[in-house]
């Protein structure tokens, strides 16, 4: 990684000048000899199985394992329920993203605790029990919870806790900011037992680029860390009518240079559990 000099800085103004300070701090993770554990771990949110399951050849492809996170505002379909112990199976794991999908901060704010895990966690955690499934980890709805939300995830059984990450965020079709994924050191994990983490969003509307991709595969190889990614639904052609989700080409792309780069595939629960 390449540093600025102080003399350069100088001659930057100050709030450009912060803002390379910061990336050149938060880019700073030292390249070490050892890559065993280096690896990279995607997962799919919402409710998309039947699509999901149409990836399984792409997954055994490049021998992939990912995580799953199933909304379940409803008993499972017995169709649903073989598709994913299929993909249970394969060595994929399910995981949980809510009941309804709701606002956890909002509803915990206005209901209290009890009244929460009571109307988000319960019944759909019921729905997956009765389908034979425990998930271990949970994905925030699109990112949104706190402390307190964590405490009742954690109190109810949750090993490891997923929240979102974007690359670029745009205001009234202004952008605001764009970050280099290789920089984000926050989508990286450490193996360190962290059981709060953020993945990067991967859909079409984050713009990312197939190098910026292999940019940051790279990194998770040089550091010896786990790249964190997820997506929803899988894309064959430019989203249309409010589709939200990802390129199925782009991650081909990704699957592709995880393995030319020999990094290992691990789901969200693995993470946590690996020393
Ligand atoms: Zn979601």
């Amino acid at each position: 990684m390449k540093y600025l000099s102080l003399r350069s800085v100088l001659f930057l103004s100050a709030p450009f000048a912060f803002v390379l300070f910061a990336l050149a701090f938060t880019g700073c993770v030292q390249d070490v000899e050892n890559h065993e554990k280096s690896g990279i771990a995607i997962s799919f949110d919402d409710h998309f199985i039947d699509e999901w399951y149409a990836l399984r050849p792409l997954f055994q492809k490049y021998q992939a394992k990912v995580t799953f996170f199933i909304t379940c505002p409803d008993s499972l379909s017995k169709d649903e329920i073989s598709k994913l112990k299929q993909l249970e199976k394969d060595g994929h794991e399910i995981g949980f993203h809510s009941t309804n999908h709701g606002k956890s901060t909002e509803l915990i704010g206005a209901f209290g605790p009890a009244k929460y895990a009571e109307m988000e966690l319960e019944p759909g955690m019921k729905y997956m029990a009765a389908a034979g499934f425990k998930p271990r980890s949970y994905a925030h709805p699109g990112g949104n919870h706190n402390d307190q939300v964590d405490s009742v995830l954690f109190a109810n059984g949750f090993k490891m806790l997923r929240d979102v990450a974007v690359s670029r965020r745009q205001l009234f079709g202004y952008q605001i900011y764009a970050l280099a994924p290789r920089l984000m050191n926050w989508i990286y994990y450490s193996f360190d037992g962290e059981k709060n983490v953020d993945a990067l969003l991967i859909d079409t509307d984050a713009g990312l680029s197939n190098a910026e991709m292999n940019e940051a595969i790279g990194k998770a190889k040089n550091t010896n860390t786990t790249l964190m990614l997820f997506g929803h639904e899988p894309l064959y052609k430019a989203p249309e009518n409010g589709e939200y989700g990802f390129s199925v080409a782009f991650l081909e792309k990704i699957l592709k240079e995880a393995n030319r780069q020999k990094l290992k595939f691990y789901t969200m629960s693995e993470l946590v559990e690996t020393k």
